[in-house]
């Protein structure tokens, strides 16, 4: 079935800057608009949750058409024990990695694996036959994970650093259409981005899109879904650290549609607390500013130096969504948001404290988010019956490893610096 009848189906695409419709467009990043993201509008404003067991139980929410296997989704649950220590009374975990005692099966361990059967599948519907992923670990294996587990065709070429190859690992072996391209020591993620920017050039491939995405969004708001569906209402607030900023606009989106909705939530947006990690904080800096716009040479001056002091380097992106319309200011506007800075010390202590608390371990990121409640909490920005959820993205890494056997993906290529020479690597392509 192709785009154009998916998209008269049950839901359509718009331009958040000129409100065109760009549903027949198929994999559709943006509408020509500079400097607007696109935006899913579904036919049913009440949402339709499915028995399924599994993301696509939100179906009806996502914009594809069929649904690719997949057993993850989203897991939301009542913390006692860190709760109890913060003082709160309704604060809800969403548990997004492998913890199989709470039904927990993203078994790569992180929320990007909510994003990645949506995007495939959106790919695979809109006749895309390659797609380029640029990351640092935990996209790569979402995406990577979803082409070995799946019977499609599409081929995926993943950009990442030759410092970060052990993040690349998979619980099963590595599908045959993932090439991996890695860029050598000394540089970051936003270089493997600038590569992937690149790559995309060459004929036949396809960038994946990133916060642009509405089928990464999307997905990743199936943790808002999940936890209104849980709880019985949205919550007050919604604590996630932020690299890209995706993870933050999904949360908003999902919350404009549940208000849409109305029977999960009735007075305002639950307002949206993201945090980055220290030294390397360019949102944070800009927000307090009250500027809608990053300045590299006041947010993140010695870029490249600060990023390698992070303890969360799935947070160093330096292009994140922040500005653009519909993107991270405009959600922490809508939502009288906040965002929090937080060192590695904090993050290190917040993941002891979590895991000693609610018996699994986090990734660093999920630590830094973990930090902004305990600092919010401090600092009196809750109340005690507030309804708080956590989204935990990413945890039971160890437990994974524990349980399976792990596969490396193993690179295709190493080149110098995103400027390298192309020859070899189409070589490598064809
Ligand atoms: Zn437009």
């Amino acid at each position: 079935m192709d785009i154009n009848s998916s998209a008269s189906n049950h839901y359509k695409i718009i331009c958040l800057g000129c409100h065109a419709d760009v549903s027949g467009a198929g994999y559709a990043l943006r509408c020509g608009c500079d400097h607007a993201l696109l935006r899913t509008v579904y036919r049913d404003s009440r949402l339709a949750v499915t028995a399924e067991d599994s993301m696509w139980r939100f179906a009806a929410w996502l914009p594809t058409v069929d649904k690719l296997p997949t057993r993850g989704r989203s897991v939301t649950y009542k913390s006692e024990a860190f709760a109890r220590e913060l003082g709160l009374s309704d604060l809800f975990i969403s548990f997004n990695g492998y913890w199989p005692e709470r039904n927990a099966f993203l078994e790569t361990c992180s929320f990007k694996e909510l994003e990645s059967p949506p995007t495939v599948q959106r790919a695979v519907e809109s006749k895309v036959k390659t797609l380029v992923v640029s990351s640092v670990g935990n996209t790569a294996r979402a995406f990577a994970h979803t082409v070995s587990t799946t019977s499609t065709d599409l081929k995926l070429v993943l950009v990442g650093l030759e410092s970060a190859i052990g993040k690349l690992w998979l619980p099963e072996p590595p599908s045959e259409n993932i090439t991996l391209v890695v860029l050598q020591r000394g540089n970051d993620y936003s270089d493997a981005i600038a590569l992937g920017d690149r790559l995309v050039a060459l004929p036949g491939l396809t960038p994946e899109g990133g916060a642009m995405n509405v089928a990464r969004r999307d997905g990743m708001g199936t943790v808002m879904l999940e936890a209104a569906v849980a709880i019985g209402r949205a919550p007050d607030h919604y604590f996630q650290a932020v690299g890209s900023g995706t993870g933050g606009i999904a949360a908003w989106e999902a919350s404009l549609r549940l208000k849409h909705d109305g029977r999960f939530l009735e007075g305002p947006l639950p307002k949206l607390h993201l945090s980055q990690n220290l030294p390397f904080a360019p949102m944070v800096s800009a927000w307090n500013a009250c500027r809608r716009t990053i300045d590299p040479s006041i947010d993140m001056p010695d870029a490249k130096k600060s990023i390698a002091k992070i303890h969360a380097d799935v947070l160093s992106n330096r292009n994140p969504a922040y500005s653009v319309k519909g993107g991270v200011f405009d959600a922490l506007k809508s939502t009288n948001g906040q965002m929090y800075a937080v060192s590695n010390s904090e993050a290190r202590r917040a993941a002891r404290f979590f895991e000693d608390l609610e018996g699994i371990d986090i990734v660093p990121a999920a630590a830094v988010a973990a930090a902004s409640l305990i600092q919010a909490v401090a600092h009196g920005g809750i109340d005690d019956s507030d309804v708080v959820l956590l989204n935990v993205t990413g945890g039971g890494a160890q437990k994974l490893k524990e349980d399976k056997s792990c596969y490396q993906i193993k690179p295709d290529i190493c080149l110098a610096s995103p400027e390298a020479d192309l020859s070899e690597l189409r070589e490598v392509l064809i």
